[in-house]
């Protein structure tokens, strides 16, 4: 391992690389899973490649059942005395994890650049802090639970499974409510990306969180398929495709276990003819170029008001030809690399089996090898066309028009997702009427892309169910204490001789 870090060559980034490879390196020749405070390697090992060079950065373990079992025991031996700990008590753990992900953030995100492709400016300046937030969130509401939450208890053990588009921020955004709300959790991220994980575990020891709390293991789709399996397992928790969302709900049916899924999206993002137009254009840069478009709510369906169209399309294009794609360690980068030959090989498919469209590709240089593709619009395409209802998890945007509100409306819920949706206009009263009649879990008004720990996020029809931050997000870690006192207070009647009032 050693000898390809030394031959690697990363070029003139200006964003070192090694202090995430010596880290690398010093983990040794494999990386085991973290189970019970401890790492152990056992099972096949797998590689995970940089996808930006293709080279190889780290060996990880596919977890066996054994190492599952272990994981989900580890898990339960845990978890009363976890629960025990109270709020306050946890609340300390949630700090120090807080403290040492921001004390080691600059390593957080390089690595995560370096594994998942996502340009650095995005790692540092989006991932990595709002990581740190979701943890610093949930340990001052671990402080609140008992004051807010009397009548709520812990799940249990919670098996949380992730992607790879936002590989630390989705850790974040399971283990830290769970943990907050006295669970102790069994974590699986998603194999092409699962150092960060393993970074995060790594500050699991350093914290000194009591063994067993988190457990991480890694490996490919059949180690989901035993954590969702698994009887010791009472919350399934799980952010990914629609499709793997609905084996996981078949297979959890009838078993008790309580179910949270965040799915895929194809989510509109309408603009009309009174909208600020640079504004709009820098919006849906970031709204479908952020992360090479590898976003659950990407505002992948721009739908525009007919009479500003072509000037709307031709800023776009303007634009669109400036991105700089290449090397997602440079801070200049706006368009890195997506996260696998697969993932690449699938985008490329679906824009090649395109019959109808327009299809735009930026005029800009493109790296000569790695996992690029060039930031893309397609026009022309029909709202039954597959590629206007089907997620294409690509830098690739498509477009249609409309002319009056209410058909803005209809083809923006023409579709089987309802995650985001963004409105662009300067008339308040047109975002406030048109937002409400969206169907989506988060409708953003002349911005996208808006997240916060406090704002629960999630989405309706086949983008899931269940929420994630804020108060919502709290309840689906949490199940009713088994108390025998009513719900509601009941006041005995008092000076009116009993008569109701
Ligand atoms: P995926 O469904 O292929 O994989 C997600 C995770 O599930 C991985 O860890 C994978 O190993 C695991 N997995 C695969 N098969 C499994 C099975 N049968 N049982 C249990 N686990 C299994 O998705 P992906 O390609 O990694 O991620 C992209 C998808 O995730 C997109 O559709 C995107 O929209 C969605 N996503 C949604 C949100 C959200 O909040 N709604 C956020 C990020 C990504």
């Amino acid at each position: 391992v050693k000898e390809i870090f030394e031959t690697m060559d990363y070029g003139p980034a200006p964003e070192s690389a090694a202090e995430a490879l010596a880290w690398l390196v010093d983990q040794g020749d494999r990386f085991g899973h973290f189970i019970e405070g401890g790492f152990t390697a056992t099972g096949e090992g797998f590689e995970s490649r940089n996808p930006a060079t293709g080279e190889v950065l780290a060996l990880l373990s596919q977890a066996t059942q054994a190492d599952v079992d272990a994981a989900v025991q580890a898990a339960r031996r845990a978890q009363p005395k976890w629960e025990r700990l109270g709020g306050p008590g946890r609340a300390r753990y949630l700090y120090a994890l807080a403290r040492l992900m921001q004390k080691h953030a600059r390593l957080f995100a390089v690595l995560e650049t370096l594994d998942n492709g996502k340009p650095i400016r995005e790692s540092r300046d989006i991932d990595v802090p709002l990581s740190i937030r979701h943890f610093y969130y949930h340990a001052g509401m671990a402080q609140l639970m008992e004051a807010e939450l009397p009548d709520r208890a812990p799940i249990g053990v919670c098996g949380q499974i992730i992607p790879w588009n936002f590989p630390l921020l989705m850790l974040a955004w399971k283990v830290a409510p769970a943990l907050a709300m006295g669970n102790t959790v069994v974590l699986k991220p998603a194999e092409y990306t699962s150092l960060t994980a393993l970074l995060f575990a790594d500050i699991c020891r350093q914290a000194g969180l009591p063994k067993g709390v988190v457990n991480i293991v890694t490996g490919d789709g059949a180690v989901g398929e035993m954590i969702v399996a698994h009887p010791g397992i009472d919350k399934i928790a799980f952010t990914g495709s629609t499709e793997v969302g609905r084996k996981i709900r078949a297979a959890t049916a009838g078993s008790g276990k309580a179910l949270t899924l965040e799915l895929g999206g194809k989510s509109p993002y309408i603009v009309f003819d009174d909208a600020d137009l640079d504004s709009a254009v820098e919006g849906l840069v970031d709204a479908i170029w952020f992360n090479q478009g590898q976003v659950c709510c990407a505002g992948s369906r721009l739908i525009v008001q007919e009479g500003i169209a072509e000037t709307f399309l031709t800023r776009l294009k303007a634009r669109m030809d400036r991105l700089r794609v290449g090397d997602p360690l440079d801070k200049s980068i706006d368009v890195g690399a997506v996260v696998d030959p697969v993932q690449l090989a699938t985008i490329t498919r679906m824009v090649e089996a395109n019959s109808s469209g327009e299809v735009h590709h930026a005029a800009v240089e493109m790296p000569k090898a790695g996992c690029f593709y060039p930031p893309t619009l397609i026009t022309g395409l029909e709202p039954s066309d597959p590629l206007m209802q089907e997620e294409i998890f690509g830098p690739v945007l498509v477009s249609t028009t409309f002319r009056t509100p209410a058909e803005a409306v209809q083809l923006a819920n023409n579709t089987r997702y309802g995650l985001a949706a963004t409105v662009w206009t300067e008339n308040v009263n047109l975002a406030l009427d048109i937002a409400p009649k969206l169907v989506a879990g988060v409708v953003w008004v002349n911005a996208t892309n808006l997240f916060d720990a406090a704002a629960g996020f999630g989405g309706v029809r086949e983008s899931g169910f269940g929420r994630e931050g804020g108060w919502e997000g709290l309840s689906a870690y949490t199940r009713p204490r088994g108390r025998t006192r009513p719900l509601h207070k009941v006041e005995p009647f008092t000076g009116n001789g009993g008569a109701p009032v």
